[in-house]
């Protein structure tokens, strides 16, 4: 199929970097060390919480990594890219109804080149120490990662990575210098593989709370067309994050408390 939009759920979560596996492999090794952790952020469930939620968006500029093509991107390519996700402060609170706010999106420019990154194109542990950093000033509760490409796409025709990094969820997606987030013309909506991999750290959220909600890639098992189909997400991402699934399978609503403790 032409222009598929294809991604798989991936690393970071604690340090941890998932290698190359299938998609739900990927996924679960992934999800394991998260859940614990979750389980006793939600017992100290306090007067702090909120759903309104602080985006960290960081634009790496440059990839100059040894025996890899370098990759620019330009200031048009990075003005798109964050009005782009400036758009899921419209849309993730009217797909899921309002359970879900965006607070603020802060986006940085890193403009130092990335001299690492996975074999996959992804970014890699060479960038931790940059969101320890980040994560020590501010109180974000998801990073979103864009990565220059030469591809418009990691290996393996994947477009973007959802997963956790320490207590924020931890998107990646890739931009090639001239790419656009646009899909199938004015039937997408443009941001959809930002909401898409937010909701993979969600989704991990949820099924720490609730095991038996089904996965993000489950959408055909519910009568919706396939995920990759991409101006189709969105009645699929709003009727699993209202919980609107038969059985109740979707979401659970806890997962858009967020902290604000100690005042940040
Ligand atoms: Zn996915």
């Amino acid at each position: 199929m032409k222009n598929t939009w294809k991604e798989r759920a991936g690393p970071a979560v604690g340090g941890i970097t998932a290698l190359l596996l299938g998609v739900m492999a990927v996924y679960c090794s992934a999800a394991q060390p998260a859940r614990a952790g979750e389980r006793a952020k939600n017992e100290k469930a306090s007067s702090a919480e909120t759903n309104r939620w602080n985006v960290l968006l960081l634009i790496f500029k440059r990839l100059q990594a040894p025996g890899r093509p370098h990759v620019t991107l330009h200031d048009r390519d990075i003005k798109h890219a964050i009005s782009v996700v400036d758009r899921i402060k419209r849309s993730i609170p009217a797909i899921s109804n309002q359970l879900m706010l965006i607070n603020n999106i802060e986006a940085h420019v890193i403009d130092k080149p990335l001299t690492s990154v996975n074999a996959d194109g992804s970014l890699n542990s060479s960038v931790y120490g940059l969101y320890d950093e980040l994560l020590r000033k501010g109180r974000y509760d998801q990073i979103i990662a864009i990565v220059p490409s030469a591809s418009f796409r990691f290996a393996d025709n994947v477009l973007g990575l959802g997963s956790s990094y320490r207590h924020a969820g931890y998107a990646q997606v890739a931009l090639q210098p001239g790419g656009r987030y646009e899909h199938r013309g004015r039937k997408a909506f443009p941001e959809s593989i930002f909401v898409h991999e937010i909701l993979h750290y969600l989704e991990m959220r949820s099924k720490a709370i609730k095991p038996n909600t089904v996965d993000l890639h489950d959408a055909p098992r519910f009568g919706y067309p396939g995920w990759n189909e991409g101006y189709l997400w969105r009645d699929w991402f709003a009727a699993y994050m209202q919980n609107k699934l038969e059985g109740g399978v979707g979401l659970d609503p806890r997962v858009y408390k967020v902290n604000r403790a100690q005042g940040k």
